[in-house]
């Protein structure tokens, strides 16, 4: 066995290559470009060594400095990871040849099926079925409509040198052709150097399924069962499942036969991913093959109880597999979700910044694979994926909601991710029901935000959970004026019944609740529909919040100012006003925001006195953030911004008398 190892990545995937090597007595290497000084991967690594700026063709990319470092610090091994180097030939061919074991295939055959036009070729020859098309490149445009005819639109432009999705096109009808085969080659030259394209027919509801193999060094083939990766955006996998609904015992055993038999025709060993298209119909055609460790391989893992990166270590070190095909053995379900610094409402524009706050998870069968911490800077130099949370159950039900109260406790701020649109997903009936194909996202989505409204319970729990913090917060608030009151001498009686009014967009919530004497147990009338609530013993300050709500356990993302609370639950996230039924019934008085009335102004929503401004000229203001007070019927009143934005002029003053609609603040939005 290798005793030290280098590890050619950074992020997540080094860490848990770190991991494996960890319990299996292994040294390890980190390399690192200046930006990634101190990170996580440097740390949890025994050794580290600075390989360039932080551009990844200054360092990640650099195969010389890599294999300098590997022989500097006298490693045995290399491994890639994903991404980067992992599917570069020419690299795994230098480190052979500093007797440096690759951990991976052999450098031909990375070649060989790195290539998606010679990978079909040797799929066709191992009788895998392919998708039909035209299997070399195409540039003579007549030559290509003349193709396009008998394979039948829509066709797929693919790139030979193809990853990531880049650089594929569609193709509907014979007029895109010329245009389309252009930005391809455009897209593909400056992505890979590589302007070689070639046509497949365009397979309309597919489902994305491939499956997992391990070989060895000694003819030893098998598969690990095969995972569901529908769920894609920017033919990008979001969301990962494994086993997947659509693949029966007989269809696993012809997809894991025929992925075996093309690793066979390939000569391939260590780990390998062979991807399918399965359309409508059942049939299922090669797309491509991935030389490599997976990001997705967790999902496997937790189903089959293997270590994969322990498999592919000792593959490399030339051990025979230690299990045959038999003893592989698929134990319940699991899914992941990849949590990218992107804006799913900007088209999953990549977002960079620091990360400020990062609360990682426990639980039961919930796995997080992270590279990220709390104080970690997202640059704009590398791959957007933070971290995966995966997780594990008896069935894709218990499965898919671990997930769940996993993701609705998770925070994270300082840079916008795409974890409650991954959570929204995990919710949607459509993916509930296992009925998913490669366009969920573009069927399902708009603008990042899916079509399906919360359900009246998901609603009414967040109405419920809000009201409860709300209230909890004011009991805090007026308690610490305990004192005060009691030397002015009033009594306060105490109460066991409180009402709110909450409003959200449109909707309006009648909220009752009763058990202030039980301590922690809540009957929350919603719209009269009732909630047990149980709220937790300390303080609500904090921005998740565990609630036991009928008896079951929910976690939510909340933040509070004023009468607002803004809730994160499943995907959702919703500002709620609370008020009690007076606040409400005065604020039925306030101007109601006609459509593209004037946001950038606060009026004074009723007739008084300017008792207090609590903001300055120049400050940044938020929407319900209390700015000036209003003495009237002799009771102060708070007015709260519109907006966020900026005070650009406060055309009042303390001492005036001011009627409604008289304009307190001006913004600057
Ligand atoms: P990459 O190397 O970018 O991963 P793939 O060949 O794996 O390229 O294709 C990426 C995604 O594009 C697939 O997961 C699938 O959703 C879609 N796709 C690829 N080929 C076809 C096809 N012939 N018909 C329909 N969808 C396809
Ligand atoms: P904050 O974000 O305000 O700092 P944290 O995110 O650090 O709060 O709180 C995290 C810890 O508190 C987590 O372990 C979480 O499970 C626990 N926690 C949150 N709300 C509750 C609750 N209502 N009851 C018990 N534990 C809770
Ligand atoms: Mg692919």
């Amino acid at each position: 066995m290798f005793k030290k190892i280098l590890i050619a990545n950074r992020g997540e995937i080094a860490i848990r290559i770190i991991q494996t090597c960890k319990k299996m007595g292994i040294e390890t290497v980190a390399v690192y470009s200046d930006i990634d000084e101190r990170s996580r991967h440097v740390r949890e690594a025994d050794e580290a060594v600075h390989i360039g700026p932080s551009p990844s063709t200054s360092s990640y990319l650099d195969h010389g400095k890599i294999i300098d470092a590997a022989v500097q610090c006298g490693c045995e091994a290399i491994h890639p990871g994903y991404g980067f180097l992992s599917e570069n030939s020419e690299f795994a061919a230098a480190v052979a040849k500093k007797g440096i074991t690759f951990i991976g295939p052999g450098s031909d055959v990375i070649a060989a099926l790195g290539d998606k036009i010679s990978a079909k070729e040797i799929a066709m020859k191992a009788g895998v079925p392919v998708v039909p098309g035209h299997n070399e490149p195409v540039k003579d445009i007549k030559k290509i409509k003349k193709l396009c005819e008998d394979i039948g639109y829509p066709v797929l432009l693919k790139p030979a040198a193809g990853g990531g999705g880049r650089g594929m096109r569609i193709v509907s009808k014979p007029g895109e052709l010329e245009s389309s085969l252009k930005s391809a080659q455009d897209e593909t030259r400056k992505a890979f150097g590589d302007d070689r394209i070639f046509i497949e027919r365009f397979i309309t509801n597919p489902r994305h399924i491939e499956i997992q193999i391990m070989a060895d060094n000694h003819g030893n083939v098998i598969h690990l069962g095969e995972r569901e990766c529908s769920i894609q955006r920017r033919y990008q996998k979001v969301i990962e499942e494994a086993p997947s609904v659509a693949v029966d015992e007989d269809l696993r055993k012809r997809m894991g036969e025929m992925a075996c038999a093309l690793a066979r025709e390939a000569g391939y060993s260590n780990a390998g991913t062979v991807e399918f298209i399965l359309d409508e119909t059942g049939e299922f055609f090669f797309m491509e093959m991935n030389t490599r460790l997976q990001v997705e391989h967790p999902v496997t893992e937790m189903i089959t109880g293997l270590d994969l990166v322990e498999l592919q270590i000792k593959i490399g070190a030339g051990e025979t597999l230690p299990l045959a095909q038999q003893d592989v053995k698929l134990n319940g379900w699991a899914i992941e979700a990849r949590i990218n610094a992107e804006d799913p409402s900007r088209n999953f524009l990549p977002s960079t910044g620091l990360l400020t706050r990062y609360s990682g998870l426990r639980g039961n069968n919930i796995r997080l694979d992270s590279g990220v911490e709390a104080g970690s800077f997202v640059s704009v130099y590398y791959d957007s994926m933070l971290f995966k949370v995966i997780s594990w159950g008896e069935s894709r039900e218990d499965a898919r909601k671990n997930l769940i109260h996993a993701l609705n406790r998770f925070d994270v701020e300082g840079v916008i991710t795409n974890l409650d649109f991954a959570n929204s997903i995990l919710n949607h009936p459509q993916f509930i029901k296992g009925e998913m194909t490669t366009k969920f996202i573009d069927e399902h989505y708009e603008n990042g935000f899916t079509k399906v409204p919360p359900s009246k319970e998901q609603l009414e729990t967040m109405v419920a959970a809000s009201t409860v913090v709300f209230h909890n917060r004011q009991k805090q608030f007026h308690e610490s004026f305990k004192d005060v009151i009691a030397k002015v001498g009033t009594s306060h009686t105490p109460q066991d019944h409180f009402n709110y009014v909450v409003k959200c967009n449109d909707d309006v919530f009648e909220v009752e609740l009763t058990g202030i004497h039980l301590g922690s147990d809540w009957k929350i009338k919603v719209n009269g529909t009732e909630y047990a609530v149980e709220t937790p013993p300390f303080e609500f300050y904090r921005r998740r919040i565990r609630l036991l709500i009928n008896g079951q356990k929910q976690y939510f993302r909340q933040q509070y100012r004023g009468h607002f609370i803004w809730t994160a639950f499943c995907g959702y996230t919703r500002v709620f006003e609370i008020y009690t039924p007076r606040e409400w019934r005065l604020s039925q008085y306030m101007p109601k925001v006609e459509k593209g009335a004037q946001a950038n102004v606060l009026l004074s929503p009723l007739p008084g006195l300017v008792v207090n401004i609590l903001v300055d000229k120049g400050d940044r203001v938020y929407r319900g953030q209390d700015l000036v007070v209003i003495e009237s019927m002799k009771m102060e009143c708070g007015v709260a911004s519109p907006c966020d934005g900026l005070v650009e002029e406060i055309p009042t003053a303390v001492g005036n008398t001011v009627d409604t609609d008289e304009t307190l603040i001006k913004f600057k939005i």
